[in-house]
Protein backbone atom coordinates (compact mmCIF):
# COMPACT_ATOMS: atom_id res chain seq x y z
CA UNK A 1 0.00 0.00 0.00
CA UNK A 2 0.92 3.82 -0.47
CA UNK A 3 2.11 6.04 1.65
CA UNK A 4 -1.29 7.85 1.77
CA UNK A 5 -3.54 5.02 2.39
CA UNK A 6 -1.26 3.30 5.41
CA UNK A 7 -1.80 6.83 7.14
CA UNK A 8 -5.20 7.75 6.80
CA UNK A 9 -6.00 3.66 7.82
CA UNK A 10 -3.90 4.00 10.67
CA UNK A 11 -5.99 2.30 13.87
CA UNK A 12 -9.38 2.53 11.85
CA UNK A 13 -11.23 -0.70 12.30
CA UNK A 14 -9.16 -2.30 14.91
CA UNK A 15 -11.32 -2.46 17.91
CA UNK A 16 -12.55 -6.29 18.27
CA UNK A 17 -15.45 -5.71 20.57
CA UNK A 18 -17.79 -3.01 19.00
CA UNK A 19 -15.90 -2.24 15.74
CA UNK A 20 -15.18 1.45 16.34
CA UNK A 21 -13.93 3.32 13.47
CA UNK A 22 -11.51 5.11 15.48
CA UNK A 23 -9.18 3.18 17.42
CA UNK A 24 -9.97 3.21 21.24
CA UNK A 25 -7.63 4.53 23.62
CA UNK A 26 -6.61 1.40 26.78
CA UNK A 27 -6.48 3.88 29.06
CA UNK A 28 -5.29 0.16 31.54
CA UNK A 29 -2.26 0.00 33.60
CA UNK A 30 -2.55 -4.15 33.63
CA UNK A 31 -4.29 -6.86 31.88
CA UNK A 32 -6.34 -9.59 33.12
CA UNK A 33 -4.37 -12.90 32.62
CA UNK A 34 -6.63 -15.84 31.12
CA UNK A 35 -4.51 -18.21 33.80
CA UNK A 36 -1.99 -17.99 35.92
CA UNK A 37 1.19 -17.63 33.00
CA UNK A 38 -1.54 -17.18 30.34
CA UNK A 39 -2.03 -13.42 28.50
CA UNK A 40 -4.85 -12.61 26.71
CA UNK A 41 -2.75 -11.14 24.05
CA UNK A 42 0.54 -10.76 24.91
CA UNK A 43 -0.43 -7.63 26.76
CA UNK A 44 0.34 -7.57 30.66
CA UNK A 45 1.34 -4.05 31.71
CA UNK A 46 1.56 -1.31 30.27
CA UNK A 47 5.21 -0.16 30.19
CA UNK A 48 6.07 -3.29 28.96
CA UNK A 49 3.30 -2.88 25.56
CA UNK A 50 0.11 -1.64 25.34
CA UNK A 51 -2.29 -2.04 22.35
CA UNK A 52 -2.56 2.04 21.64
CA UNK A 53 0.69 2.26 21.39
CA UNK A 54 1.44 -0.80 19.10
CA UNK A 55 -0.53 0.90 16.48
CA UNK A 56 1.39 3.65 16.52
CA UNK A 57 4.40 1.47 16.92
CA UNK A 58 3.53 -0.80 13.80
CA UNK A 59 2.38 2.40 12.42
CA UNK A 60 5.77 4.19 12.19
CA UNK A 61 7.48 0.80 11.42
CA UNK A 62 5.30 0.60 7.76
CA UNK A 63 6.09 4.31 7.36
CA UNK A 64 9.98 4.26 7.64
CA UNK A 65 10.06 0.57 6.26
CA UNK A 66 11.37 -0.94 9.48
CA UNK A 67 12.00 -3.79 11.61
CA UNK A 68 9.81 -2.34 14.05
CA UNK A 69 7.91 0.86 15.53
CA UNK A 70 8.67 1.66 19.81
CA UNK A 71 6.83 5.01 21.02
CA UNK A 72 8.58 7.08 24.07
CA UNK A 73 7.47 9.73 26.50
CA UNK A 74 9.28 12.15 24.54
CA UNK A 75 11.52 13.01 21.51
CA UNK A 76 14.16 12.88 24.85
CA UNK A 77 13.24 9.65 25.99
CA UNK A 78 14.01 7.98 22.55
CA UNK A 79 17.34 9.43 22.30
CA UNK A 80 18.19 8.47 25.90
CA UNK A 81 16.84 5.14 25.08
CA UNK A 82 19.18 4.92 22.08
CA UNK A 83 22.26 6.28 24.31
CA UNK A 84 21.71 3.25 26.41
CA UNK A 85 22.84 0.63 23.63
CA UNK A 86 26.27 2.40 24.42
CA UNK A 87 28.62 1.28 27.31
CA UNK A 88 31.12 3.09 29.79
CA UNK A 89 34.38 3.52 27.59
CA UNK A 90 32.78 3.81 23.99
CA UNK A 91 32.77 6.16 21.47
CA UNK A 92 30.29 8.79 19.48
CA UNK A 93 30.93 10.54 16.74
CA UNK A 94 28.14 12.86 16.21
CA UNK A 95 26.92 15.62 13.84
CA UNK A 96 27.88 19.06 14.95
CA UNK A 97 24.79 20.81 14.09
CA UNK A 98 21.82 19.20 16.40
CA UNK A 99 19.42 19.87 18.25
CA UNK A 100 20.57 21.50 21.38
CA UNK A 101 18.87 19.18 24.04
CA UNK A 102 20.94 15.75 21.73
CA UNK A 103 23.98 18.09 22.92
CA UNK A 104 23.32 18.58 26.43
CA UNK A 105 22.54 14.71 26.67
CA UNK A 106 25.65 13.98 24.75
CA UNK A 107 27.90 16.44 26.25
CA UNK A 108 26.45 17.11 30.13
CA UNK A 109 24.82 13.59 30.75
CA UNK A 110 26.37 10.92 28.94
CA UNK A 111 29.88 12.24 29.20
CA UNK A 112 29.63 11.77 32.68
CA UNK A 113 28.66 7.60 32.32
CA UNK A 114 32.22 7.56 30.39
CA UNK A 115 31.21 7.53 27.04
CA UNK A 116 33.08 9.99 24.27
CA UNK A 117 31.89 12.27 21.74
CA UNK A 118 33.34 13.75 18.64
CA UNK A 119 30.92 16.52 17.45
CA UNK A 120 31.95 16.33 13.47
CA UNK A 121 30.44 18.36 10.51
CA UNK A 122 29.96 15.08 8.34
CA UNK A 123 30.20 17.21 4.96
CA UNK A 124 33.10 14.12 3.75
CA UNK A 125 33.46 10.80 4.14
CA UNK A 126 37.20 11.54 5.00
CA UNK A 127 35.68 14.67 7.70
CA UNK A 128 34.04 11.33 9.47
CA UNK A 129 37.11 8.83 8.95
CA UNK A 130 39.70 11.03 10.93
CA UNK A 131 36.87 10.66 13.74
CA UNK A 132 36.98 7.05 13.94
CA UNK A 133 38.69 5.59 17.35
CA UNK A 134 38.61 1.62 17.71
CA UNK A 135 36.29 2.47 20.33
CA UNK A 136 33.49 4.31 18.48
CA UNK A 137 30.40 2.32 18.25
CA UNK A 138 27.69 4.79 17.34
CA UNK A 139 27.08 7.94 14.65
CA UNK A 140 24.26 9.80 15.34
CA UNK A 141 23.14 12.68 13.06
CA UNK A 142 20.10 14.80 11.27
CA UNK A 143 19.94 15.93 7.93
CA UNK A 144 18.09 18.80 7.12
CA UNK A 145 19.83 19.66 10.81
CA UNK A 146 18.19 21.56 13.27
CA UNK A 147 18.79 24.59 13.55
CA UNK A 148 21.33 25.39 9.87
CA UNK A 149 19.26 22.66 7.72
CA UNK A 150 22.48 21.52 6.55
CA UNK A 151 22.14 18.44 4.33
CA UNK A 152 24.09 15.23 5.02
CA UNK A 153 24.71 12.68 2.40
CA UNK A 154 23.13 9.51 4.38
CA UNK A 155 24.38 6.83 1.64
CA UNK A 156 27.72 8.36 2.68
CA UNK A 157 26.90 7.81 6.23
CA UNK A 158 26.02 4.24 6.01
CA UNK A 159 28.68 2.89 3.68
CA UNK A 160 31.52 4.76 6.07
CA UNK A 161 29.74 3.18 9.21
CA UNK A 162 29.62 -0.21 7.34
CA UNK A 163 33.07 -0.40 6.41
CA UNK A 164 33.99 0.02 9.83
CA UNK A 165 30.72 -1.79 11.57
CA UNK A 166 29.61 1.29 13.41
CA UNK A 167 25.71 1.66 14.22
CA UNK A 168 24.51 4.66 12.63
CA UNK A 169 21.43 6.70 14.22
CA UNK A 170 19.31 9.54 12.20
CA UNK A 171 16.90 11.76 13.90
CA UNK A 172 14.41 12.24 11.07
CA UNK A 173 12.20 14.67 12.64
CA UNK A 174 12.71 17.91 10.31
CA UNK A 175 12.27 15.43 7.19
CA UNK A 176 9.61 13.13 8.36
CA UNK A 177 9.33 9.61 6.53
CA UNK A 178 6.99 11.28 3.68
CA UNK A 179 10.04 13.15 2.40
CA UNK A 180 12.82 11.11 3.31
CA UNK A 181 13.26 7.48 4.55
CA UNK A 182 16.81 6.75 6.02
CA UNK A 183 16.35 2.98 6.20
CA UNK A 184 16.25 2.66 2.61
CA UNK A 185 19.91 4.06 2.34
CA UNK A 186 21.31 1.66 4.96
CA UNK A 187 20.90 3.65 8.36
CA UNK A 188 20.11 1.18 11.32
CA UNK A 189 18.21 3.10 13.72
CA UNK A 190 15.42 5.90 12.86
CA UNK A 191 14.49 8.42 15.30
CA UNK A 192 12.08 10.99 15.59
CA UNK A 193 10.39 13.48 18.14
CA UNK A 194 6.74 12.80 17.05
CA UNK A 195 6.23 16.11 19.33
CA UNK A 196 6.83 17.75 16.18
CA UNK A 197 5.73 17.01 12.29
CA UNK A 198 4.34 13.46 12.65
CA UNK A 199 2.14 14.47 15.19
CA UNK A 200 1.48 17.95 13.94
CA UNK A 201 -1.11 20.06 16.06
CA UNK A 202 1.64 21.18 18.74
CA UNK A 203 -0.79 19.41 21.43
CA UNK A 204 1.59 16.54 22.69
CA UNK A 205 5.18 15.40 23.30
CA UNK A 206 6.31 11.97 22.32
CA UNK A 207 9.32 10.09 20.73
CA UNK A 208 9.66 7.02 17.93
CA UNK A 209 13.07 4.71 17.05
CA UNK A 210 12.96 2.90 14.26
CA UNK A 211 14.68 -0.32 13.87
CA UNK A 212 16.14 -2.22 10.67
CA UNK A 213 16.64 -5.59 12.76
CA UNK A 214 15.46 -7.85 14.69
CA UNK A 215 18.52 -7.94 17.19
CA UNK A 216 18.28 -4.26 17.30
CA UNK A 217 14.42 -4.55 17.96
CA UNK A 218 15.11 -6.82 20.72
CA UNK A 219 17.87 -5.04 22.32
CA UNK A 220 15.37 -1.58 22.29
CA UNK A 221 12.43 -3.07 23.33
CA UNK A 222 14.72 -4.28 26.56
CA UNK A 223 15.84 -0.86 27.17
CA UNK A 224 12.11 0.67 26.94
CA UNK A 225 10.87 -1.78 29.08
CA UNK A 226 13.98 -1.70 31.70
CA UNK A 227 14.11 2.08 31.34
CA UNK A 228 10.08 2.95 31.27
CA UNK A 229 10.72 5.85 28.83
CA UNK A 230 7.72 4.27 26.84
CA UNK A 231 4.61 6.96 25.81
CA UNK A 232 1.41 6.85 27.37
CA UNK A 233 -1.87 5.62 25.29
CA UNK A 234 -3.29 8.66 24.98
CA UNK A 235 -0.54 10.28 23.68
CA UNK A 236 -0.16 7.94 21.30
CA UNK A 237 -3.76 8.29 19.90
CA UNK A 238 -3.05 11.80 19.34
CA UNK A 239 0.47 10.53 17.82
CA UNK A 240 -1.80 7.96 15.31
CA UNK A 241 -4.33 10.54 14.69
CA UNK A 242 -2.17 13.17 13.47
CA UNK A 243 0.11 10.69 11.35
CA UNK A 244 -3.37 10.51 9.43
CA UNK A 245 -2.82 14.04 7.84
CA UNK A 246 1.06 13.88 7.64
CA UNK A 247 1.43 13.34 3.64
CA UNK A 248 -1.37 16.79 2.87
CA UNK A 249 0.27 19.04 5.78
CA UNK A 250 4.03 17.94 4.30
CA UNK A 251 3.20 18.53 1.15
CA UNK A 252 1.62 22.40 2.18
CA UNK A 253 4.64 22.97 5.27
CA UNK A 254 7.13 22.36 1.74
CA UNK A 255 5.23 24.44 -0.48
CA UNK A 256 4.82 27.12 2.15
CA UNK A 257 8.53 27.22 2.74
CA UNK A 258 9.66 27.80 -0.48
CA UNK A 259 7.57 30.13 -0.98
CA UNK A 260 8.89 32.08 2.15
CA UNK A 261 12.47 31.29 1.33
CA UNK A 262 12.34 32.86 -2.09
CA UNK A 263 10.89 35.75 -0.03
CA UNK A 264 13.66 36.24 2.23
CA UNK A 265 16.37 35.41 -0.57
CA UNK A 266 15.56 38.61 -2.18
CA UNK A 267 14.79 40.71 0.68
CA UNK A 268 17.05 43.99 1.74
CA UNK A 269 17.24 42.94 5.09
CA UNK A 270 18.26 39.06 5.13
CA UNK A 271 21.82 38.38 4.85
CA UNK A 272 21.82 34.54 4.12
CA UNK A 273 19.16 32.14 4.02
CA UNK A 274 18.94 28.64 5.15
CA UNK A 275 16.47 26.16 2.78
CA UNK A 276 17.91 22.86 0.95
CA UNK A 277 15.13 23.23 -1.56
CA UNK A 278 16.89 27.03 -2.63
CA UNK A 279 19.22 26.24 -5.67
CA UNK A 280 21.85 28.28 -4.01
CA UNK A 281 21.79 25.74 -0.66
CA UNK A 282 25.32 24.05 -0.58
CA UNK A 283 23.31 20.45 -0.03
CA UNK A 284 20.76 21.21 -2.35
CA UNK A 285 21.70 18.74 -4.91
CA UNK A 286 22.28 15.91 -2.26
CA UNK A 287 18.67 16.85 -0.92
CA UNK A 288 16.95 16.53 -4.10
CA UNK A 289 18.58 13.24 -4.64
CA UNK A 290 17.91 11.64 -1.17
CA UNK A 291 14.65 13.52 0.01
CA UNK A 292 11.16 13.94 -2.13
CA UNK A 293 10.82 17.32 -0.23
CA UNK A 294 12.46 19.88 1.34
CA UNK A 295 10.34 20.23 4.40
CA UNK A 296 8.81 23.38 6.55
CA UNK A 297 11.83 24.77 8.52
CA UNK A 298 13.60 27.72 7.34
CA UNK A 299 16.90 29.62 8.82
CA UNK A 300 17.63 33.32 7.65
CA UNK A 301 20.38 35.93 9.17
CA UNK A 302 19.39 39.50 9.34
CA UNK A 303 22.21 41.75 8.32
CA UNK A 304 21.91 43.93 11.55
CA UNK A 305 22.13 41.09 14.33
CA UNK A 306 20.84 40.28 17.33
CA UNK A 307 18.83 43.65 17.90
CA UNK A 308 17.30 43.56 14.97
CA UNK A 309 16.08 39.84 15.20
CA UNK A 310 14.49 40.36 18.19
CA UNK A 311 13.11 43.46 16.82
CA UNK A 312 11.64 41.58 14.27
CA UNK A 313 10.18 38.67 16.13
CA UNK A 314 8.18 40.87 18.47
CA UNK A 315 6.70 42.56 15.21
CA UNK A 316 5.28 39.15 13.83
CA UNK A 317 1.46 38.18 13.94
CA UNK A 318 1.07 34.96 12.72
CA UNK A 319 4.52 33.64 13.22
CA UNK A 320 4.24 33.23 17.04
CA UNK A 321 7.24 33.87 19.39
CA UNK A 322 8.26 29.80 20.95
CA UNK A 323 10.49 26.99 20.91
CA UNK A 324 9.61 23.82 19.21
CA UNK A 325 8.21 23.62 15.47
CA UNK A 326 6.31 20.86 12.86
CA UNK A 327 2.83 22.38 14.03
CA UNK A 328 -0.17 23.58 11.51
CA UNK A 329 0.58 27.05 12.76
CA UNK A 330 3.59 29.16 11.71
CA UNK A 331 6.18 29.81 14.89
CA UNK A 332 9.47 31.48 14.62
CA UNK A 333 12.06 31.69 17.17
CA UNK A 334 15.76 32.99 18.28
CA UNK A 335 17.88 29.57 18.50
CA UNK A 336 21.09 31.36 20.33
CA UNK A 337 18.68 32.25 23.25
CA UNK A 338 15.60 29.58 22.73
CA UNK A 339 16.58 26.38 21.05
CA UNK A 340 19.80 26.05 21.43
CA UNK A 341 20.70 27.68 24.65
CA UNK A 342 22.00 24.41 25.70
CA UNK A 343 24.69 24.44 23.69
CA UNK A 344 28.05 27.17 24.79
CA UNK A 345 28.14 30.37 23.33
CA UNK A 346 31.81 28.59 21.53
CA UNK A 347 29.73 25.74 20.43
CA UNK A 348 27.37 27.49 18.76
CA UNK A 349 29.54 29.61 16.90
CA UNK A 350 31.71 26.80 15.93
CA UNK A 351 28.63 25.24 13.99
CA UNK A 352 27.41 28.60 12.51
CA UNK A 353 24.44 29.34 14.83
CA UNK A 354 24.87 33.38 14.58
CA UNK A 355 23.75 36.29 16.62
CA UNK A 356 21.24 37.01 14.03
CA UNK A 357 19.74 33.71 13.06
CA UNK A 358 16.01 33.17 13.16
CA UNK A 359 14.52 29.94 12.69
CA UNK A 360 10.96 29.79 11.22
CA UNK A 361 8.89 26.86 11.23
CA UNK A 362 6.60 27.90 8.39
CA UNK A 363 2.81 26.42 9.09
CA UNK A 364 0.31 25.47 6.49
CA UNK A 365 -1.36 28.84 6.42
CA UNK A 366 -1.99 30.67 3.57
CA UNK A 367 1.62 31.32 1.50
CA UNK A 368 0.58 35.25 0.91
CA UNK A 369 -0.41 35.91 4.33
CA UNK A 370 2.45 34.40 5.45
CA UNK A 371 4.85 36.73 3.28
CA UNK A 372 2.96 39.86 4.37
CA UNK A 373 3.33 38.95 7.76
CA UNK A 374 7.01 38.43 7.40
CA UNK A 375 7.71 41.51 5.05
CA UNK A 376 6.10 43.97 7.48
CA UNK A 377 7.98 42.32 10.31
CA UNK A 378 11.07 43.13 8.64
CA UNK A 379 10.59 46.55 7.99
CA UNK A 380 13.07 48.60 9.61
CA UNK A 381 14.78 45.64 10.96
C1 LIG B 1 12.42 18.50 19.46
C2 LIG B 1 13.49 17.67 18.93
C3 LIG B 1 14.06 16.63 19.69
C4 LIG B 1 13.63 16.35 21.12
O1 LIG B 1 12.31 15.90 21.21
P1 LIG B 1 11.30 16.23 22.44
O2 LIG B 1 10.02 15.62 21.95
O3 LIG B 1 11.25 17.71 22.60
O4 LIG B 1 11.85 15.56 23.65
C5 LIG B 1 15.04 15.88 19.09
N1 LIG B 1 15.48 16.13 17.83
C6 LIG B 1 14.97 17.11 17.09
C7 LIG B 1 15.48 17.34 15.70
C8 LIG B 1 13.97 17.92 17.60
O5 LIG B 1 13.48 18.92 16.86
Amino acid sequence: MEFETIISHAGKKMDPAYGAMSMPIYQTSNFVFDDIGKTRAGYDYSRTANPTRKVLEDTLAKLEGGHAGFAFGTGMAAITTAAHLLKTGDHVISGDDIYGGTYRLFQNVMKDHGIEFSFVHMNSSKSIEVAIRPNTKMIWFESPSNPLLNIVDIEMVASVAKKYKILTVMDNTFATPYFLKPLEYGIDMVMHSTTKYLNGHSDVIGGAIITSTEELSKKVQFYLNALGTCAAPFDCWLVTRGIATLAVRMRKHAENAQAVAEFLQQHPTVAKVYYPGLKTHPGHEIAKKQMKGFGGMVSFEIKNGEAAAHNFLRKTQLFALAESLGGVASLAEYPALMSHASMSAEARKQCGISEGLVRLSVGIENSKDLIDDLSQALEGC
